[in-house]
């Protein structure tokens, strides 16, 4: 039997239509955007123009702000690193223990840049953010503060929108990782005012290795160095020959994106809460990670305190932590972050839905884990 796929914030199918859109792209459709002088790379270059627009219309950002990138992996070290060049040192950095990997790496190499200092915002129990605390935080020096819009382990999200005005006031840069914002909440750069948005294709129905970095040009025009050096693509500040089927399928999942986020993130939100309200009942003592009502529609991060989950469930494609840290036995950083200890992280699952998770694949698993979880007393 197929196991049901709740693991949604780890990766998404491709979207047919997707497909679709990128098959002409690797084969008649071969062309170099970059070869301006014949119709294959004016093909190609016209699809490439296409995406930028479908991307920059669902975020409310305009073409020329969209960078693409390799994924959000890439976009969020281009921020970090790229900010750290263009800027008079000594720098100060903001951002949280409860970012994505991406994040926390490239923060803990700049802790060792001479010249450079870093500062950890406290999160509180659901690994949000305040802006208070933030606040306490900024130093003449700062040059920016990054913040992910929804966090992929819990689902919580973060007061992007204080956010923004905190550090338009202080003239710092915001950087949001929105690589699960997208698709699942309103993400919307003029609305927010962020500075710097990352996003990647393959967490909202597109092709993996591919995403893109919005860099906003106008209040104020965000400086930023390459990260990669070689030709001339996207304007000198990302080399490399364009992945054009990556980016016309990244375009297309965008645009699908947008069109059914608010009635997807209903639904989804319906199913997660009818999820959540049986292992409630189910589950005495059971702990959820993320906020109850600021939460991404899809997310439930639960804690079996008192009992034992097996080391695998083989029926239900699951995760404990984010897909990038489950060959590790630690507790992940975020998890960490919330307080929790070895023990319970263990007995900590991620259930994430998506658009294919119907109402039986809900009921199926609610019966598969009260199968599966044992009551500690209970154990042999
Ligand atoms: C998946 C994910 C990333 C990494 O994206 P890739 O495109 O796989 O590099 C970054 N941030 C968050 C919040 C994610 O969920």
């Amino acid at each position: 039997m197929k196991a049901i796929y709740l693991d949604y914030n780890a990766t998404t199918p491709v979207d047919p239509q997707v497909l679709a859109a990128m098959l002409p792209f690797f084969t008649e459709q071969f062309g170099n955007p970059a070869s301006s002088g014949h119709s294959f790379g004016w093909q190609a270059e016209q699809a490439v123009q296409k995406a930028r627009a479908q991307i920059a219309t669902s975020i409310g950002a305009l073409p020329h702000e969209i960078f693409f990138t390799s994924g959000a992996t890439e976009s969020n070290n281009w921020v970090v690193r790229g900010l750290l060049e263009t800027a008079r040192q000594p720098l100060h950095f903001i951002t949280s223990p409860t970012e994505h990997s991406s994040i926390l790496s490239a923060f803990k190499w700049l802790e060792g840049q001479s010249n450079v200092e870093v500062s950890w915002a406290p999160v509180n129990k659901y690994g949000q953010v305040s802006v208070d605390d933030v606040a306490k935080l900024i130093r003449p020096t700062t040059r920016l503060m990054s913040f992910m819009w929804v966090n992929n382990e819990t689902g919580s999200l973060n007061p992007i929108l204080q956010l923004t005005k905190l550090a338009k006031e202080n003239k710092i840069y915001l950087h949001s990782d929105a690589t699960q914002a997208v698709g699942k909440i309103p993400v919307h750069v003029e609305n927010s005012l962020v500075d710097l948005l990352s996003l990647s294709g393959h967490k909202i129905y597109g092709p993996k290795g591919v995403g893109a970095l919005f860099i906003r040009s106008r209040n104020p025009k965000v400086q930023i160095s390459p990260l990669l050096l070689g030709g001339g693509q996207e304007r000198g500040l990302r080399a490399g020959t364009l992945n054009v089927p990556g980016i016309v399928g990244l375009g297309e999942a965008c645009s699908i994106a947008a069109a059914v986020q608010q009635q997807e993130s209903m639904r989804q939100a319906g199913l997660r809460d009818l999820l959540q309200q049986n292992l409630v009942e189910s589950f005495p003592g059971l702990q959820i990670n993320g906020h109850p009502d600021e939460r991404s529609p899809n997310t439930l991060n639960v804690t079996f305190k008192g009992y034992v989950v097996p080391a695998q469930i083989a029926a239900i494609a699951i995760s404990r932590g984010s897909a990038c840290n489950s060959e590790s036995m630690r507790a992940s950083p975020v998890l960490q972050a919330l307080g929790l200890s070895e023990t319970d992280a263990q007995n900590t699952l991620r259930l994430s839905l998506g658009r294919s998770t119907s109402k039986e694949d809900i009921l199926a698993t609610i019966g598969i884990l009260r199968q599966v979880i044992q009551a500690k007393n209970s154990q042999a």
